[in-house]
């Protein structure tokens, strides 16, 4: 069952004619800049920014009037010069499975005149876990051939806080906020976690090291520990191979690491998965062993899309396993997820399971990943929105 709905845009829209700065995406120390800006001394601007971090991403707020340790008059003010910006809904949609997707809006931060974006985000709860599929551009610039997202032009990156944005809707929709309330219609994780969301995976549209910068401010944000405290082991990074950024990724954010790899070939990866072109197997093997603080307990996961005789047969999952050999790696097996218009098609399940036996008579256990929310289209590689790049010169005429 599919249940889809629609929310009421009014209530979330804003009027943003002016953009006033949005304090959600910023460090404490830019908050506390901005506050000196408005002519607090450093040291009042330093604890209000603590408090106002807290109220953001402890307490979930979004309305400088909720922040009752601030004295009313500069509550007041506060509302005049800054917001605390959330996405819009656009969508909600829930899988007989329980996963969850999101159809989010945002406008542009610089320019509230030109059109706004849309991108998707995707919660999968699962006994144990509960995890957010975050996307960090909408579209992306690459076009690996098997990928929905691939088939959109990027339109732009999202900024600190529209990553962040993301997570904070997500968290205030499945009641993880205090005194927020659990949805009723199921899926959420059962017990022993308090939270709904216990894990982020940067795997929803666009390529983050292609946005490294605010990927890197958003996801420093989620796992600071007086906020929303997210441990850097269970945030993962997904990169489709970007090398330059790999070893400055595990350095700067010392998050997870996975790899879009999905072929032990350059030629067939070159086709596959076009940015190999550029950054083929060895250089990207090579980055992986050198990524920064990689052990056996912080392991590298290598995603591998299974697709009908093309990537599937003994012969590769053989030469996988070569491939990374050395390499502290878990090895993640994804069902290939058909789109309309794609030509693929998801290699059999006994094809699968004998690629599997391989892979995990070298050492790697059960390497399959389980397909969620395929009836609402939320699941790998089937993110997507309508949302199309402008013309320059429409731009232009929109920003005049
Ligand atoms: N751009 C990043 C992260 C987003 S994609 C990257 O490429 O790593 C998350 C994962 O889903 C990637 O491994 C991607 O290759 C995979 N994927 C893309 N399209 C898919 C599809 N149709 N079926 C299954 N997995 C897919
Ligand atoms: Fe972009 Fe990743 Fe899709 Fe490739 S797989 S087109 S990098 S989102």
């Amino acid at each position: 069952m599919t249940i889809a709905l629609n929310l009421d845009h009014a209530t979330a829209l804003r009027p943003s004619a002016q953009r006033a700065t949005s304090l959600v995406g910023l460090l404490k120390p830019e908050i506390a800049a901005a506050l000196q800006n408005i002519g607090l001394d450093e040291r009042e601007a330093r604890m209000r920014a603590k408090q106002i971090w807290n109220w953001i991403y402890v307490n979930g707020v979004t309305d400088f009037e909720r922040m009752t340790n601030i004295q009313k008059g500069f509550r007041q003010t506060l509302a005049e010069k800054f917001i605390l910006d959330r996405p819009e809904i656009v969508s909600e949609q829930v899988s007989s499975d329980g996963t969850r997707k999101w159809l989010f809006r945002f406008r542009d931060p610089q320019n509230p005149r030109l059109p706004p974006v849309e991108i998707e985000t995707v919660y999968i709860p699962e006994e144990d876990r509960g995890t957010l599929c975050v996307s960090s551009q909408v579209g992306c610039t690459l076009t690996c051939s098997f990928c929905h997202t691939g088939t959109q032009m990027l339109v732009r990156n999202l900024t600190a806080g529209e990553i962040l944005g993301q997570v904070l809707m997500a968290r205030e929709r499945l009641g993880d906020f205090p005194g927020g309330a659990r949805p009723d219609d199921g899926g959420l994780v059962p017990g022993g976690e308090s939270r709904a969301i216990t894990n982020v995976v940067m795997m929803g549209m666009g390529e983050p090291l292609y946005n490294f910068d605010n990927v890197k401010q958003a996801l420093l944000i989620a796992s600071d520990e007086t906020g929303i405290s997210l441990s850097k082991r269970r945030i993962t990074l997904s990169t489709s191979g970007v090398v330059p950024f790999i070893e400055p990724a595990g350095r700067e954010i010392g998050v997870m690491l996975a790899i879009s790899l999905h072929a032990v070939r350059d030629d067939l990866r070159d086709m596959l998965v076009p940015i190999n072109k550029k950054y083929p197997l060895k250089d990207l093997l090579q980055a992986c062993r050198d990524y920064p603080g990689l052990s056996n307990a912080r392991r590298i996961t290598f995603e591998y899309v299974m697709l009908k005789d093309i990537n599937d047969s003994d012969a590769d999952a053989r030469e996988l396993v070569r491939l990374l050999a050395g390499i502290p790696a878990k090895i993640n097996l994804i069902p290939f997820n058909p789109w309309p218009g794609t030509n693929y098609d998801c290699s059999s399940s006994e094809r699968i399971e004998r690629f599997a036996d391989i892979v995990n008579k070298a050492g790697y256990a059960s390497p399959v990943r389980t397909t969620r929310g395929r009836d609402i289209y939320a699941a790998c590689g089937q993110l997507k929105s309508e949302t199309e790049r402008l013309s320059k010169k429409d731009r232009e005429a929109l920003s005049a």
